[in-house]
């Protein structure tokens, strides 16, 4: 169902992109170091580097597939700027190693997110800046209050950036989905977000044991209503028919708007027969239902079509079949009423 996934996982995948491309430049850099430390003879940070070099190599591949990328990203980060502090804790580190450190608050905020990756800067960000005092505080240019305030600043102003960059980011991207997945006349959610639900729907299923329910809801003669009274009324109707929806469906409940005059239940964890009267008693509070628009009032009716995963199986695409069969011998059979499995 590629509609439900492409947005829903957009920032995994653009997590899963970064730490894979860091473990790439972990391996190419920490092999270049760990030469050139070898040849310094430091070999604290030869070590190292060649150990986090080796398990980015190892990890690569996992982070392709695995379904564990914040946990692997997180351990990942602990470990490369653990690795960071040990080598500029050595002796021997040249104070140009510290530029390194700036990086910690780019990769935090974009692999780990607002929360957990500012907390895991702040942490660095302090044990790197007391290293650097207990390394260099005595040196007269490294040192001096202007060289501290320096990298303080430095430091800090990326920290800064890197949080609101991620803040607003991560903002854009809940008014994306929103967007996306929500019938801008009604405000209810589209087919995409019935897919979406659906799916995680299903994985409860899965896990529990509790089957979800489908109803295929249309608006009878529909045309009739926009040709009687105008467009603008359809569309009132439309509205007013998706709040009588929501009020009448349990809070654990979805209502959808699927296209056009139709729409879609998601009732969780609903037998057959509980879900055939549920649609039975929406039909009913449907045709009583008074609908008013400025100086007229509307009447609707709506034929219903049932399939329930115990029924029907797990397959969306099958079980919207059966549904919309349902919805079809019920239009048949004269509309204004309910066909279940
Ligand atoms: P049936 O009982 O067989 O379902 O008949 P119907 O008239 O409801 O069905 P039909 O498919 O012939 O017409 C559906 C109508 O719904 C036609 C279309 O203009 C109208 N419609 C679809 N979307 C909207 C909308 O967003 N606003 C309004 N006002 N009308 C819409
Ligand atoms: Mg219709
Ligand atoms: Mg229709």
């Amino acid at each position: 169902m590629t509609e439900k996934t492409s947005i829903f996982d957009s920032v995994e995948a653009y997590r899963r992109a970064v730490l894979f491309i860091l473990l790439l430049f972990t391996a190419t850099f920490g092999a270049v170091f760990s030469i050139l430390n070898f040849r310094n003879d430091n070999y604290i940070a030869m070590a190292g580097e060649l150990a986090m070099g080796c398990f980015a190599l190892c990890l690569a591949p996992v982070i392709r597939t695995t379904h564990r990328l914040l946990l692997w990203s997180f351990v990942y980060l602990l470990l490369f700027n653990s690795t960071m502090m040990a080598i500029i804790a050595t002796p021997e580190a040249s104070p140009s190693v510290f530029a390194w450190v700036l990086m910690i608050p780019i990769l935090s905020h974009m692999l780990l997110g607002r929360a957990l990756g500012g907390g895991v800067t702040l942490v660095f960000l302090a044990i790197a800046f007391w290293l650097y005092i207990t390394k260099y505080g005595s040196d007269a240019a490294l040192g001096s209050d202007r060289a501290l305030l320096n990298v303080a600043g430095v430091a800090l102003c990326i920290f800064g950036f890197s949080y609101v960059y991620e803040t607003s980011r991560a903002r854009a991207e809940i008014a994306l989905k929103r967007r996306a997945y929500t019938d801008p006349l009604t405000g209810l959610g589209n087919r995409a977000a019935f897919y979406h639900r659906f799916g995680e729907a299903i994985a409860r299923f899965e896990r529990q044991g509790a089957g979800p329910a489908i109803v295929l809801l249309d608006i009878d003669h529909f045309k009739a209503i926009n040709d009687d009274h105008g467009h603008e009324t359809g569309d009132d109707a439309l509205k007013q028919l998706s709040a009588i929806l929501i009020e009448t469906i349990r809070p654990s409940d979805d209502a959808f708007r699927y296209g056009g005059e139709e729409f879609c239940l998601l009732l969780n964890d609903t037998s057959p027969a509980e879900a055939a009267n549920f649609a039975e008693t929406l039909r009913k509070v449907v045709e009583a239902a008074e609908m008013s628009r400025e100086d007229h009032m509307i009447h609707l009716t709506v034929s219903l079509g049932v399939a329930t995963v115990c029924e029907d199986g797990t397959d969306l695409k099958k079980l919207l079949q059966a549904a919309d069969q349902r919805l079809y011998e019920a239009k048949a059979k004269g509309r204004n009423r309910v066909v279940s499995g």
